[in-house]
């Protein structure tokens, strides 16, 4: 019997421990300090086990099956990280300890960050924020602490791009700048006349995705860059997606003043409802000494005898803390382990075989799907969810049907610029028999459109719920079981 069938698992005086005989004299507790009108589960080891292991099935996971979901890069989160993760030393370090008692986690810290400067080509590196809105937070305190350093107050307007990620205009607004919406091209680039209006005294600096979120590389960065470094404003790079770059561009190099990362998703650290992300902020030299405090550096150099020691350090002019202790650290040990797993081919590798799967499907999908925006892309690229034929049906309807094949659906909606978006990042981790069964299912899916649209409105039919009042439940958050 399936545990729904079961009203209630709970049984008055089931016990899931045994409790060793103590070995002190019994006292009972002073009064006050117990309840006995909590209404606590009373179950078996094997209740629980089962309860958990069956909520943990209700839901897609990137374990169970394909998750093209676009920006968000979905990539397969490599065990090794869970165990490394795992060892002892990293396991139970305590971020009051003094540091001469946690080298070992100080030095993968300071080698994650030169990782981080390796791979974007920046001169330094805080690991704090705690997720990708986070660093942009702190990216864009960041440019205003440097701009007030020099005595230019005023400059308050930051670009931003229509294509972007919502978080952008949102940290930009949190930190208390005036954001300026870019419109597109007909290619998808940044409209440059329209960022030439905009580049005046005023100008903090600009947030550029590039790859954007149409999955395209834009085709006059150099412009770009030139035109907002000549208007005395700063670069900032939204390097949330760096699948498409890795090894192949350094966004420094390219004239990048401030970028952030996400750990969770280029280096393949698992996230998705909400758990732990990590957004390292990286900084050209210009830029180093505003990093919030405290990072990594080395103290005093090793010689042969004797490892370096590893310390915190203020940079001179930091804007402070952003987080409580010093960033999400189980995360930083998955990361630097894929990185290290990789080496620096390997992450290269991982760059043309993510760009490769994305064209892949593009080629395959567009005759299906209307692509609107029909270059070469990046790591991801955005089609239409219209099928020809089959006029009311919608994105939502075919992602919805996606879930029926097993497939959790792409972004869709978003980016806004495009009808019915749907945005697919099928990762470098996928192999082409997925890729091709993916094809096969979206073809499926324009069929039934075509000939029974209403097995695609009512989808989907074998999910343990079907279409939920997003909205509803956003709203009306109903966390606890009654
Ligand atoms: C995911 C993403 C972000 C935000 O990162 P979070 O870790 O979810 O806060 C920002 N920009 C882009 C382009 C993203 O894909």
């Amino acid at each position: 019997m399936s545990e729904p069938l079961l009203n209630e698992l709970s049984q008055v005086g089931r016990q899931g421990v045994r409790y060793p005989a103590p070995d002190v004299p019994l006292a009972d507790l002073p009064d006050g300090l117990t309840r006995h009108d909590l209404p606590l589960p009373e179950v078996s080891e094997i209740d629980v086990v089962r309860h958990f292991t069956r909520l943990s099935q209700l839901n897609h996971s990137i374990d169970t099956g394909f998750y093209p979901l676009g920006s968000c890069t979905m990539k397969y989160n490599p065990k090794i990280n869970e165990e490394t993760a795992r060892l002892p030393g990293f396991l139970w370090v305590h971020p009051l300890q003094p540091v001469e008692t946690v080298q070992g986690s100080l030095a993968l810290m300071y080698h994650l960050q030169e990782s981080i400067k390796e791979i974007g080509g920046f001169a330094a590196v805080t690991l704090q924020p705690a997720a990708g809105a986070h660093g942009e937070l702190t990216g864009v305190l960041i440019m205003r602490a440097y701009h007030a350093a020099n005595g230019h107050t005023e400059r308050k307007k930051i670009l931003i791009p229509d294509s972007a990620h919502g978080t952008n205009p949102a940290s930009s607004a949190m930190a208390g700048l005036q954001v300026v919406q870019l419109p597109s091209d007909a290619r998808g680039n940044i409209d440059l006349a329209a960022l030439e209006a905009e580049c005046d005294d005023t100008l903090l600096g600009l947030m550029l995705t590039n790859p954007n979120t149409l999955g395209l590389f834009d085709e006059h960065l150099e412009d770009i860059v030139r035109l907002v470094h000549d208007a005395g404003g700063l670069m900032y790079g939204d390097g949330a997606n760096m699948n498409a770059l890795l090894g192949i561009a350094r966004p420094g190099d390219l004239g990048i003043d401030v970028m952030h990362f996400n750990l969770h998703k280029t280096f393949s650290t698992p996230h998705g409802g909400g758990g732990p992300g990590s957004g390292p902020v990286a900084v050209s030299a210009a830029l180093a000494d505003f990093l919030p405090a405290p990072i990594v550096d080395i103290i005093e150099p090793g010689d042969e005898e004797l490892p370096p020691l590893y310390g915190f350090v203020t940079p001179k002019h930091s804007i402070g803390r952003v987080k409580a202790f010093h960033g999400h650290f189980g995360i930083f040990v998955r990361a630097y382990t894929y990185i290290l797993m990789h080496g620096a081919e390997g992450l290269r590798q991982v760059a043309e075989n993510a760009v490769l799967n994305a064209n892949y499907l593009m080629a395959k999908l567009k005759g299906t799907y209307p692509v609107p925006y029909e270059r070469p892309c990046m790591h991801e690229f955005v089609a239409e969810g219209q099928v020809e034929g089959a006029p009311d049906v919608r994105a939502l309807d075919i992602a919805k049907r996606l879930l029926d094949y097993g497939i959790h659906p792409p972004t869709n909606y978003f980016p806004l610029i495009v009808h019915e978006a749907l945005m697919i990042e099928p990762t470098e981790t996928e192999s082409k028999q997925m890729l091709d069964g993916f094809v096969v299912a979206l073809e499926q899916i324009a069929a039934e459109a075509r000939t029974n649209p209403e097995v695609l409105h009512t989808a989907p039919h074998n999910t343990p719920v079907g279409r939920l009042d997003e909205v509803k439940a956003a709203k009306e958050l109903i966390l606890t079981w009654e």
